[in-house]
């Protein structure tokens, strides 16, 4: 946090929480900032006060309504669902216009590092198999595949994709990453593609295909049937990003065709996933309910707390997403 406590301790501002842990997230910014009022239900004439408005994303139409905000902060580390309900806000918001920002904290990269070495490694080593032998109290062995005869890439070399690619390095992992310009700071072992024209090259040498993209225009669909066609047969594909990022059914027919043989599945088109989706029983397909990496109560509560200062004096906020490109 790069503001004195004892600014913050003075703070008045409004700020309103919309989010599952909006309790807990209102909790951590009075500790901080006890003058604070933090609103944490909707109540309209709450929501024309509040400065500042922490969430994953709400109805269409309030931000428009909230006359006196100058940031929405998320509380994680996408913002599509944000920006897809900003309407007219960004152009009501002043000179400034108005300030998204996201939530970087080592939480999150720690939660997705460990759920996408989890993912890779239990396609590796045939966990499915052991699970099903165990049942059938088999004891039955396979092979012992190593780490450093399969290939992970990462699309997307971001905050999460990097943790993620230097996790799966020390592992011994053979790790490639895919992004939309050059990046400092991958492991010298990890091979980098950038662009478009790279992605064919990329996407050949994948056996575990990560996918960690922000979800803009660009990006969704990304997993669909031409990136699954141009995977080795037989890849994994892990998708943490976002459901819209997945063409479900190109999906089910590369799995009946063998192109793909393993997805592991933390996000979803509609969440929580219907009961009737054909993903809880296909064969190879693994889901999980959107649990890889959530964002501590107190790094966002310190995050909208110092942003807020920020923009009241004048400074960049951090994490300020660039509404044009989407992330
Ligand atoms: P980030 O730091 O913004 O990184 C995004 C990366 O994607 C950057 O390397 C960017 O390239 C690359 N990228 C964006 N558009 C691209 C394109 N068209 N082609 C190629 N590369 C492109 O984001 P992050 O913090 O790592 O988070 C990534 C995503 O993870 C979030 O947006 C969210 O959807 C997802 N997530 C999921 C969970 C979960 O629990 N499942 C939790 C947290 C986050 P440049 O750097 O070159 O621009």
């Amino acid at each position: 946090m790069s503001v004195p406590q004892s600014a913050l301790q003075a703070l008045e501002a409004t700020i309103a929480v919309l989010a599952p842990n909006a309790a807990e997230i209102a909790r951590e910014i009075n500790q901080i900032a006890p003058r604070v009022q933090v609103l944490t239900g909707m109540d309209d004439a709450g929501m024309a006060r509040a400065q500042a408005l922490v969430t994953w994303g709400v109805e269409p139409g309030l931000l428009a309504r909230m006359k006196a905000l100058r940031l929405v902060q998320a509380n994680g580390a996408g913002v599509d669902g944000i920006l897809a309900c900003l309407d007219g806000a960004a152009a009501c918001a002043g000179p400034q216009g108005l300030a998204v920002c996201r939530t970087v904290d080592p939480s999150l990269a720690d939660g997705m590092r460990a759920y996408v070495a989890w993912a890779v490694l239990d396609h590796l080593r045939e966990m499915d198999h052991y699970r099903r032998a165990q049942g059938d109290r088999r004891w039955a062995q396979r092979a012992t595949p190593l780490a450093g005869a399969h290939r992970v890439g990462v699309a997307g070399a971001g905050e999460l994709g990097r943790a993620c690619l230097a996790t799966l390095a020390a592992m011994g992992f053979q790790t490639r990453a895919w992004s939309r310009t050059p990046k400092a700071g991958l492991a010298p072992s990890t091979s980098h593609y950038v662009g478009p024209a790279a992605l064919a090259e990329f996407l050949a040498g994948c056996d575990s295909l990560v996918c960690l993209l922000p979800l803009t225009t660009q990006t969704r669909g990304f997993l669909g049937r031409p990136v699954f066609d141009a995977l080795p047969v037989g890849a994994h594909v892990v998708n943490v990003g976002r459901g819209a990022h997945l063409v479900e059914e190109d999906l089910l027919e590369a799995l009946r065709s063998g192109q793909v043989a393993r997805a592991t599945l933390d996000v979803a088109l509609t969440e929580p996933l219907p009961a009737t989706h054909p993903f809880w029983r296909s064969p190879g397909v693994v889901v999980t309910p959107h649990i890889a990496a959530r964002a501590g109560a107190s790094a966002v509560a310190a995050q909208v707390l110092d942003n807020l200062m920020a923009l009241r004096e004048g400074r960049p906020p951090q994490h300020r997403v660039d509404l044009r490109r989407g992330y």
